[in-house]
């Protein structure tokens, strides 16, 4: 028999109704001859409001109570799932993470899932048990419960697909798959049937909600299939593979924007003899993700660097700084806030120069400034104010023929 994991999130799970709604989809699936595995979320807006509370008694919690208070969420619906299946005559376990084996580094809020050990899924698998997961929690070597970064369901459900040989991973959703823009901010997206894993990593690690990266990433490395599909229809998804066929012959397969962005500029005293390794060394032990770096020594200005980070990150970013300047040995520092980031993706700009010219010319065209530029081989991102954001991408899904 081969088995299936199917992951639900919050919104597909947020009431009881859709709950029980979940357990017969899954139960249609077992029908069909598989072992199912189903990884949930919590219920709707659960985590945000956990966050709330915690807001509510501090302004800087401890990561690990973060975790411990967060993990809850899952739990609830797990048991809940459960139930549902037991009222429907179906035999079913539900598992914490750490139940279900998914050890963590120690990293709390975003650890990274090192191992799984799978032998107690295995068994009330073969057993006939369907096996209800909780998403987005672990527990690491020390016996702390650890949590995988917002959204993080998505990799419990591809790393279990992975740990236990599954034939495929579908991600059920609120939308119906993955489109090349957000639809409700631009004109003319559409879902598309494929994508290449290395398009939605690009997609998901620049702003595409739709998955989290590191599922994008774990499915890549282990080739696991991977669908993303609506909770409330039958209709397929999109397929997320390692080649795929294009529909059509286009350079870029998808536009993603990302609001609340902010640029830091950080000034150094002339002649610059010091090492930009100790600004980034430095942000990196404080698990600061830094996005856009650009470096700039000339000789007739101060040497300076700037670098994009999440606006949220700032005050973090503040303290690190204020902290060791003078390890760091900058003079000045520069905060800009309200931007954002627009990027294109796709497979074909690797064979075609010219694509960031082209892209610079739309936005001038359109009077929009940019700020910074990053390039890979298969985006361009630009960082542009946040009041430009959706017109930059309108502009660029249009030009590039996506509609
Ligand atoms: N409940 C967590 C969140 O809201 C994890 C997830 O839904 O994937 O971020
Ligand atoms: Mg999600």
């Amino acid at each position: 028999m081969e088995t299936v994991v199917m992951k639900f999130g919050g919104t597909s799970v947020a009431t009881p109704e859709k709950i029980i709604g979940v357990a017969e989809r899954a139960i249609s699936e077992k029908e069909k001859g598989n072992r199912v595995v189903i990884v949930v979320s919590a219920m709707g807006k659960t985590t945000d409001t956990l966050q709330a509370l915690a807001d509510e008694i501090t302004a800087n919690p401890s990561k690990r109570e973060m975790d411990m208070l967060l993990a809850t969420g899952e739990q609830v619906t797990i048991s809940l799932l459960a139930m549902a299946f037991k009222t429907l005559g179906h035999e079913a376990l539900s598992f914490t993470g750490w139940q279900a084996g998914i050890e963590t580094e120690s990293v709390p809020r975003n650890a990274r899932i090192e191992h799984i050990h799978t032998e107690r899924l295995e068994q009330a698998l073969s057993e006939g048990f369907f096996c209800v997961v909780a998403g987005f929690q672990g527990v690491d070597r020390a016996g702390n419960i650890t949590t995988l970064g917002r959204g993080g369901s998505d990799t419990t459900a591809v790393a279990l697909a992975a740990a236990l040989n599954a034939r495929k991973c579908d991600i059920y959703t609120d939308v119906d798959g993955v489109y090349t823009s957000d639809p409700r901010y631009v004109n003319g997206a559409r879902k598309l049937e494929q994508i290449s894993y290395d398009e939605m990593l690009e997609l998901a690690n620049l702003g595409a909600g739709v998955l989290h990266p590191r599922a994008v990433e774990f499915a890549k490395n282990n080739n696991v299939p991977l669908s993303v599909r609506a909770s409330y229809s039958d209709e397929a998804g999109t397929i997320i593979q390692e080649v795929v066929t294009v529909e059509k012959n286009l350079i870029v397969r998808g536009v993603a924007f990302e609001p609340g962005i902010a640029r830091v500029t950080v000034t150094y005293k002339k002649p610059f003899n010091g090492s930009l390794a100790n600004i980034f060394t430095k942000l990196a032990e404080h698990h600061i993700d830094v996005d856009i770096i650009v470096q700039s020594i000339t000789n007739d200005f101060p040497p300076s660097v700037s670098f994009s980070i999440k606006q949220d990150h700032m005050d973090e970013v503040k303290r690190v700084l204020d902290t060791y300047q003078s390890d760091i040995g900058f003079v000045s520092t520069d905060f800009e806030v309200g931007l954002s980031k627009v990027s294109i993706v796709g497979s074909g700009m690797v064979s075609n120069p010219g694509v960031a010219a082209q892209m610079f010319d739309i936005l001038r065209r359109q009077d929009i400034p940019v700020k910074m530029v990053s390039t890979s081989e298969i985006k361009v991102s630009v960082v542009v104010p946040e009041n430009d954001m959706h017109k930059s991408a309108n502009a660029l899904h249009e030009e590039y023929g996506l509609e």
